[in-house]
């Protein structure tokens, strides 16, 4: 079964305003797929759907076939979400942030101390293990998100605009690890992003979705012969 089915997926706001307006959608095992699409278009929306962020109006969201309304919480076991905003604790040290999130998945910390370690070490991190989060920077922030969401070895790892901001030299080393991270854990991966740049290097698959509707869906090579 895919790493993930949208089937019909309808968000209107509680404003009134049609978000998303019946979507479908479908990411293989073990792709790297890029939802991408201008601001506004209904991304985040979509992702936030999935990772039970926001709730939805109508339609079905499966995460390895777990239909995520009848039991949300196996689903959640699958995935691994960085959202756009930084949502941890400030105040909290960098390897406590990662290793509280593995108590969340009734892991104990000490089997994750390892997983941490090479994490925070992978992600450029191991040196600021001992610092408050607060003193990281931005792009310091958005990676720790990264090894945090992963600490619990998902199948499906979802990143919005995880590298929103970040310089072109940073950009590449963290693409080089969701390479990685794909290739050698086999984790499925999905990525919004506003770069084609970004999708072309990274994706094999893309939909692009506007004003709520998915416009184009094919693999990231057809697309290229089609500009
Ligand atoms: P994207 O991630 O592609 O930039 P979003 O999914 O964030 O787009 O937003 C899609 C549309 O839904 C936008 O027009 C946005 O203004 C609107 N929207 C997002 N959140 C809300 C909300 N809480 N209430 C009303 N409208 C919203
Ligand atoms: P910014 O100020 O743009 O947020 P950071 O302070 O987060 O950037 O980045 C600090 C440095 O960490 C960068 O110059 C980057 O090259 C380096 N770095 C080392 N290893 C990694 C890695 N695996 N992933 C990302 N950045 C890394």
């Amino acid at each position: 079964e895919p790493a993930l089915s949208i089937r019909g997926l309808t968000k209107v706001y509680d404003n009134g305003f049609h978000a998303l307006k019946g979507i479908d959608m479908e990411v293989p095992q073990g792709d790297f797929f890029a939802l991408l699409g201008p601001n506004g278009a209904g991304k985040s929306t979509t992702l936030g759907v999935v990772s039970s962020l926001v709730r939805k109006t109508a339609g079905e969201v499966r995460i390895h076939g777990i239909d995520i309304d009848r039991d949300f919480s196996r689903a959640k076991y699958q995935l691994g979400v960085v959202p756009q905003e930084f949502n941890f604790n400030q105040f909290e040290k960098v390897e406590d942030i990662v290793l509280t999130q593995a108590g969340y998945y009734g892991l104990s910390m000490r089997e994750c101390k390892d997983r941490c370690r090479q994490l925070l070490e992978d992600l450029g991190l191991w040196e600021k293990r001992n610092a408050t989060a607060r003193m990281l920077s931005g792009g310091m922030k958005r990676r720790l998100m990264i090894a945090r969401a992963l600490i619990h070895r998902p199948r499906l790892l979802i990143l919005d605009e995880p590298t929103a901001g970040v310089d072109i030299e940073l950009r590449r080393s963290m693409w080089s690890f969701m390479r990685r991270i794909n290739a050698e854990e086999g984790t499925s991966i999905i990525l919004t992003t506003h770069y084609l740049e970004e999708a072309e290097n990274l994706c094999r698959n893309i939909a692009i979705i506007n004003h709520g509707e998915i416009v184009e869906n094919t693999s990231m090579r057809d697309l290229l012969t089609q500009l």
